[in-house]
């Protein structure tokens, strides 16, 4: 089981499953000419695909299109299925930024068949994930802020509250169909400005204020 770090402690939380919201930006929905969803997008990816700490970010051989998509999420405290939203925030155990890496060209060829995202969104190093900042110490999680630099250059810039679909929403909506437990992480989408990287980039991302990842790329 993958550990993940809790910022300014010694202290590891396992990590659970990774759910990941798709589209909940709407001008990230508008660049990926798709439509703003009624109800959150929903996909998974296995926990084999966490990143830590700068290790390098791998595109697999089977693709040539590898994009950062960068994200708050949401690391959970405590559990549960059908969590009523007045309830989510207390569920919550804190937040990181992370990146929810992205093989675009398979991804697309997926969506044209209609077959699942699974290879193009779970690969090994899909999921680099920054140390947690407790819940205790973010006075309002709408007000996080996350920030995407590729070699040095800002790409993607946004608030929490500048989503569709709020924290509270989202856990509400995805622990009426998967349970919730403690050390899940919630993708929360990524707003507009993704792009391709290639080898040799480095990609930093920042939960502004608080704490950042740095992770080169390579291809396999
Ligand atoms: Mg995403």
């Amino acid at each position: 089981m993958k550990k993940l770090r809790v910022l300014h402690s010694d202290s590891t939380i396992d990590a659970g499953k990774i759910i990941c919201v798709g589209r909940n930006y709407a001008e990230h929905a508008r660049e990926m000419h798709a439509e703003v969803p009624v109800r959150p997008v929903l996909f998974l990816k296995p926990p084999s695909a966490l990143l830590t700490a700068g290790e390098p970010i791998i595109r697999p051989a089977i693709s040539k299109s590898l994009h950062y998509e960068v994200e708050l999420v949401v690391i959970m405290g405590k559990g549960g299925s059908a969590i009523p939203e007045r309830d989510a925030l207390s569920c919550v155990f804190g937040y990181a930024v992370g990146l929810d890496m992205t093989l675009r060209d398979i991804q697309a060829e997926a969506k044209s068949q209609g077959l699942p995202w699974s290879v193009a969104k779970g690969f090994d190093t899909s999921a680099p994930v920054s140390s947690i900042v407790p819940a205790a110490t973010v006075p309002n999680p709408r007000e996080l802020g996350i920030r995407c630099l590729v070699n040095g250059s800002v790409r993607q810039q946004a608030t929490a509250g500048m989503m569709i679909f709020s924290i509270e929403q989202l856990i509400a909506y995805v622990s009426t169909i998967f349970s919730l437990e403690a050390g899940d992480l919630l993708f929360t989408g990524t707003p507009e400005g993704v792009g391709e990287v290639v080898d040799g980039d480095v990609i930093e991302a920042h939960l502004t204020g608080y704490t950042s990842i740095s992770h080169p790329v390579r291809s396999r």
